[in-house]
């Protein structure tokens, strides 16, 4: 097909294609161009031109450069003529969508190079706009002569090497005269879910021009069409070509879980399991049978697997119906071999490490691309898993912009970037279930868990759940365990096999979360209410006077038992959180708090979690402080340690614990010891 019957044709397409209502579909839609927010892209739907001009949707997809340049061409013609008119100079880009098959990046081959295609994926590092020169006008220095060269945006600028009248070398770019349009550069890469554990992603490297910019962010799911090129890359003299897509139409996909194909006869099995009496108990089974016990810690997984209900407040605020969970634990309990199963059964999941291989880490980076030079927004796992899950192993191992960022990302499920020209907020509505080890090989029962983990101490408080899995030896326990864990090697059936096949269940999880919006009944508002206030109450009688208090439970754990009832309805399907449903997240959460929130005279204090230290200790480290202070002009060199022993002992602190504190504070540079025996307060 040549160029003018292309043209012809197209512009017959526009003027003549029809919907069955029998309305004008691109001749209204260049109305709309003009009228409206002027736009200067006109989208065709594929299957349109296909069922109006086989032929022609046939060429488009074998010869797209041409093909897309003769349909804008026909727009120009069918904008002068009736019934539009337009005169004046009105560049519009033609754009086509829903082609007759989706390629995975890892399926681009040698076949596709020029032709026009259609990528599904997601979208991990974004560029900045740049601008580029489309039609570069060059001048020669000597004569004046102008020359005009158009340039790709996937190739090296072409440039004359001598004045084509009078052969100079003196050829410079005439900025003024010369035409640039918008530039971006994104990677496009094989959505996490679409491999086969443990593959490689493969990435893409795709082009955005003009209007296009900005039309996705690291994180987005995208259907993209356009046209792949090859680039010769130099690398070390060798020739090295690159494959870069040059993106005609980008869509945004939905991020919700919901693409997992659910049939009639699936939803049948899914509510027939829901009917069980035991449906909650059976679902917990299911967990990685291959673990033994841990039925508290597969408890809390699986209602962080179902997730609370997100809540849009009147004034636009969300609350997150996300519930994070921890597990913490000595080396060799299994908590890697759990999150492990876990990403296998949650829809939507990625498996990962805190000491990521990534630049982007756990949650985004601005990172100079190695290619162009130019700054790039990468997502990290956190964004990539938007709207489902992230299993974090070695979560105490990750770098130190994410310890950062984590805080932001856990709790508004966003993660701000402010670099090098590149601001941007990312969504990460991500369910997080992590692990961690402990700083010191073990866990020490006597001391606080926050001082025995290397996590920002305050981060705990965002999640709902922490276990803490010690291995003690117990040998009716050690027992069990030896022998299950002998049946899985022996591969016995029952040891592996769990109640609901993973694949149901992960439908089963997936179409919870998409259909069942639990509402707390008033008894479970009851049960709830009467144990925060039980607990606030409680406290009272048994608190110390003076300083800062020590707090059983706070709003925090409040908003947890919500999360976590709802998500236990959600179980079984019910739209209504119950009595029932509320007390089993209260047994998790009071399990939590006794365990893990317990301050060094056995009283209950959430401090540990929300501050890193109880409130007994922020007391007594103050109350030390002051002592150092006032006694700091009794020795040669400040407060003799003696004489603070002594004042401490006055006010309740041992020696044993105040010369601990001590330390600790001088570790902190809180205080110093200008000479060995005598302290001061720093500052
Ligand atoms: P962690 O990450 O806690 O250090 P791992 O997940 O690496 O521990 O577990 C160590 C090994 O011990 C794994 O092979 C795991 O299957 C086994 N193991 C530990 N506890 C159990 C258990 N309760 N049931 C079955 N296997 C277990
Ligand atoms: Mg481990």
């Amino acid at each position: 097909m040549d160029r003018e019957e292309m043209i012809e044709r197209f512009a017959a397409f526009l003027r003549n294609y029809a919907d069955d209502s029998g309305s004008e579909v691109y001749i209204n839609k260049l109305k709309d161009l003009l009228t409206v927010i002027p736009k200067r892209s006109l989208t065709i739907d594929w299957t349109h031109l296909n069922s109006y001009d086989p032929e022609l949707a046939e060429e488009l997809l074998n010869n797209p450069e041409e093909a897309i340049a003769a349909a804008e061409d026909a727009i120009q013609i069918v904008l002068r003529e009736p019934p539009i008119e337009k005169r004046e100079e009105f560049k519009v880009h033609a754009r086509f969508y829903n082609l007759p098959k989706t390629l995975l990046v890892k399926e681009l081959g040698s076949e596709h190079i020029n032709r026009f295609i259609q990528v599904e994926g997601i979208v991990t590092r974004v560029s900045e706009v740049k601008p580029f020169v489309q039609r570069a006008v060059f001048i020669c220095k000597d004569c004046g002569n102008e020359m005009i060269r158009l340039q790709k945006p996937y190739e090296n600028l072409i440039k004359p090497a001598r004045c084509d009248a009078c052969g100079s070398r003196n050829v410079d770019l005439d900025v003024e005269k010369s035409r640039f349009i918008n530039f971006q550069s994104f990677r496009l890469q094989d959505r996490p879910e679409s491999l086969k554990g443990g593959q490689m992603p493969r990435f893409v490297d795709a082009i955005l021009l003009d209007d296009m910019v900005d039309s996705a962010l690291p994180g987005d799911r995208v259907l993209i069409s356009g046209i792949l090129r090859v680039i010769l890359e130099q690398k070390d003299k060798r020739p090295i070509f690159k494959k870069v897509l040059e993106v005609n139409h980008i869509e945004q996909l939905s991020k919700e879980i919901e693409e997992l194909d659910i049939s009639p006869e699936d939803e049948q099995k899914i509510r027939e399991l829901a009917r069980r009496k035991d449906v909650i108990e059976t679902i917990v089974d299911s967990i990685a049978p291959a673990i033994w016990g841990m039925k508290d810690v597969k408890m809390g997984i699986a209602l962080a697997l179902f997730g609370g209900v997100q809540r849009l407040l009147p004034d636009g605020t969300k609350l997150r119906g996300e519930s994070h969970v921890l597990l913490v634990g000595d080396p060799g309990v299994a908590k890697s071999q759990l999150l492990r199963y876990v990403a296998n059964l949650a829809p939507r999941a990625i498996y990962t490490s805190g000491k990521s291989s990534s630049a982007a880490g756990l949650t985004a980076a601005a990172v100079r691309d190695e290619l162009t030079g130019s700054w790039v927004l990468e997502a990290g796992v956190l964004v990539l898993a938007d709207g489902g899950f992230a299993m974090i192993d070695e979560f105490d191992k990750m770098s130190d912009r994410d310890r950062s960022a984590i805080h932001e990302a856990l709790e508004q499920q966003t993660i701000s970037i402010s670099k090098a020209g590149i601001t941007a907020t990312l969504n990460a509505r991500t369910t997080v279930i992590a692990a961690a080890n402990p700083k010191y090989g073990r866990f020490n029962r006597h001391k606080s868990l926050p001082e025995q983990l290397d996590l920002p101490p305050t981060l705990l408080s965002r999640f709902d759940l922490i276990f803490l899995l010690l291995d003690e030896p117990d040998e009716k326990l050690d027992s069990s365990i030896a022998e299950h864990i002998l049946k899985v090697r022996r591969g016995e059936a029952e040891a592996v096999t769990p109640k609901i096949p993973y694949d149901l269940l992960k439908k089963y999880i997936a179409y919870a979360r998409k259909n069942i919006h639990p509402v707390l009944s008033r008894e479970a508002m009851e049960e709830i209410k009467r144990y925060y206030v039980r607990m606030r109450k409680g406290f009272r009688r048994s608190g110390e006077e003076e300083g800062v208090q020590p707090i059983p439970i706070t709003a925090r754990q409040l908003e947890a038992l919500i999360r976590l009832s709802e998500a236990h309805a959600r179980m079984r399907l019910s739209e209504t959180v119950t009595r029932e449903d509320a007390r089993a997240a209260i047994r998790l959460v009071e399990d939590m708090i006794r365990k893990i929130a317990v301050d060094e005279e056995g009283t209950l204090d959430v401090s540990i979690l929300e501050v890193g230290t109880s409130s007994r200790k922020i007391n007594k480290i103050d109350r030390l402080v002051s002592i150092v202070k006032a006694l700091e002009d009794e020795g040669e060199y400040g407060a003799p340690v003696d004489r603070i022993l002594e004042e401490a002992a006055k006010q309740g602190i041992n020696k044993a614990e105040a010369r601990r504190l001590l330390e600790e504070l001088s570790a902190q540079s809180r205080i110093y010891e200008p000479r060995a025996g005598f302290y001061r307060v720093l500052g």
